[in-house]
């Protein structure tokens, strides 16, 4: 059996192919490769998707976080409250602009940062908050923002593994401050190559990103701040709007696919704690005795970047068999934030945030991509089966 990837880029494109090749060539034929109209297109088409006012493009989702915390003037001496449990992307930013991360624990149904346990973090040096829409469900955001408004914070969401989630009808990345996009190729709207977009609806935070991205520059070759050289590739802007026109039907397909996976796992969960379908695209699944899928209610729109179910017990036999059987898969992420080298000096250690460490230990992120098929599923399925049989 051909190898079953995590995601199938190569699939994708063929099924654009001709779309994609001539948006490339167009951009050659004009030769102009940084800025211009494709970028500022894609831009207007983004931030009409998400529901906001301005959209940025720049070099990467990271930056698209570095900017985000520059233009709010985070900067050393300030704290960020964020989670453990995520791409040390979110974190790295935070330390990039000389701020310091201070973690909270997730919750453990939905991986993401317990809004309940964020206001006992607050210090008066706490200047923001950076929820992390993780796999791409969307944090509590009435909560995180009733926190940050309680006690005038600043939200920047990371949205970079939720392109296209909802959180009560509202697009992710629309309802903090800023949300950070990211296009790296395996995000649910990826590019070839690195890529990442600020979206806000804030016109001064939007104008200090622009200046940001491009030097610090306010005219040419006149300079205000100090800033990055940072800018979306036009070349990229010009694949992304291709594959934005099909985005809402791939992501259909992801939940499609993480339904499919649901069903069949469901038998896996011995104590049937799966409670009944209730007609939203993602249902709530319980825990189970070795499993816990990912929960979700319905005013959560997930739109699965990753699909990833929770292992009790022997982890690392079900890694090994679909290894064995040609089957990828992933641990996001294996090492909490709190315990990571980079951050021995913040001073915190094993046992500080059970649950986000008790999720490394148990989290699997399968196959999932809109062109995966229902018996590459079953597959997968059987394989993990087998191994807990
Ligand atoms: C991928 C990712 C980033 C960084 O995006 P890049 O485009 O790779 O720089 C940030 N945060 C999270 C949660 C991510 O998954």
């Amino acid at each position: 059996m051909p190898k079953i990837q995590m995601t199938d880029l190569k699939a994708q494109y063929e099924t654009i192919k001709s779309e994609i090749d001539a948006a490339i060539q167009s951009v050659i034929t004009e030769s102009s490769f940084i800025l211009g109209k494709q970028v500022d297109l894609l831009e207007q088409e983004i931030a009409g998707y998400i529901g906001v006012k301005y959209a940025i493009g720049v070099a990467s989702g990271t930056d698209a976080l570095v900017l985000s915390l520059a233009a709010l003037d985070i900067k050393e001496g300030d704290e960020i409250i964020t989670t453990p449990f995520t791409f040390i992307a979110t974190a790295e930013a935070i330390s990039r602009v000389g701020a310091k991360p201070a973690f909270c624990d997730i919750d453990r149904d939905t991986y993401n940062i317990d809004a309940d346990k964020i206001e006992a973090k607050i210090t008066p040096k706490t200047k923001a908050i950076i929820p992390v829409h993780l796999y791409g469900m969307p944090c509590e955001m009435d909560k995180i923002m009733a926190v940050a408004k309680k006690h005038n914070l600043k939200v920047i969401e990371d949205c970079a593994q939720s392109f296209g989630s909802a959180f009560k009808g509202r697009k992710v990345g629309s309802i903090g401050d800023c949300g950070a996009l990211s296009f790296f190729p395996a995000k649910t709207l990826g590019c070839y190559g690195d890529g990442g977009m600020v979206v806000t609806g804030e016109e001064e935070t939007a104008k200090r990103i622009k200046m940001l991205r491009n030097h610090g520059s306010t005219a040419k070759y006149h300079y205000s701040v100090h800033g990055f050289n940072s800018r979306l590739d036009t070349l990229q802007a010009a694949i992304l709007r291709v594959k934005l026109k099909y985005i809402d039907t791939w992501i259909a397909k992801r939940i499609e696919n993480a339904r499919y996976y649901n069903e069949l796992l469901q038998g896996l969960s011995p104590k049937g704690t799966v409670p009944a379908e209730s007609g939203a695209p993602n249902h709530p699944i319980g825990l189970g005795a070795y499993f816990n899928l990912q929960g979700t209610v319905p005013e959560y729109k997930h739109a699965f970047n990753y699909y990833t179910i929770r292992i009790k017990k022997n982890r690392d036999l079900v890694q090994e068999r679909l290894g064995a059987n040609n089957i990828a898969c992933g641990i996001y992420y294996p090492l909490s934030l709190h315990l990571q080298e980079v951050y021995q000096g913040l001073g915190y250690k094993k046992g500080d945030f059970p649950l986000s460490e008790e999720a490394q230990d148990e989290v699997l992120s399968l196959p999932m991509y809109p062109e995966l098929t229902s018996g590459q599923i079953q597959a997968v399925v059987s394989v993990i089966r087998e191994a807990l049989a």
